[in-house]
């Protein structure tokens, strides 16, 4: 067993090569096994993924805050802290907090880095 204290864990800002705003990312994994890669994210308002996928799916679990999640010709969808979202291997998506309020979610991934798209959220599909 390996307890990782709160004040331990080292939040580090996201790059805005894929993001727009300002998103943290914390490392929760075990270092010595990269099969899950489990990444607490906090998006503050307005901060949001660009379009993407992800090689093997991911779960999403809403800790705290609200957000938007939306898949690629689908509707843009409002979660909240206790939610679950899946997103199949493949499946191009965004996700973020609301123009109002933080969002801190969980991202549970096996297998290979997420493919990023070469495309922001526009403010129409963020918005709606
Ligand atoms: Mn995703």
């Amino acid at each position: 067993m390996e307890h990782t204290p709160a004040e331990s864990i080292d939040w580090v800002k996201a790059g805005n090569d894929h993001f727009t705003g300002s998103v943290l990312f914390g490392p929760l994994s075990s270092a010595a096994d990269r099969s899950l890669n489990a990444l607490g994210v906090l998006f503050e308002p307005g901060a949001r993924t660009d379009w993407h996928t992800h090689p093997d799916g991911q779960v999403l679990y809403v800790a705290s805050g609200v957000g938007k999640v939306q898949t690629d010709g689908g509707e843009t969808v409002r979660v909240s802290a206790g939610d679950v979202v899946y997103s199949p291997a493949g499946e191009k998506h965004w996700h973020g907090a609301t123009e109002t309020s933080y969002l801190m979610h969980l991202s549970l991934t096996t297998g290979g880095a997420t493919e990023w798209f070469p495309e922001k959220v526009s403010d129409q599909d963020y918005r709606s």
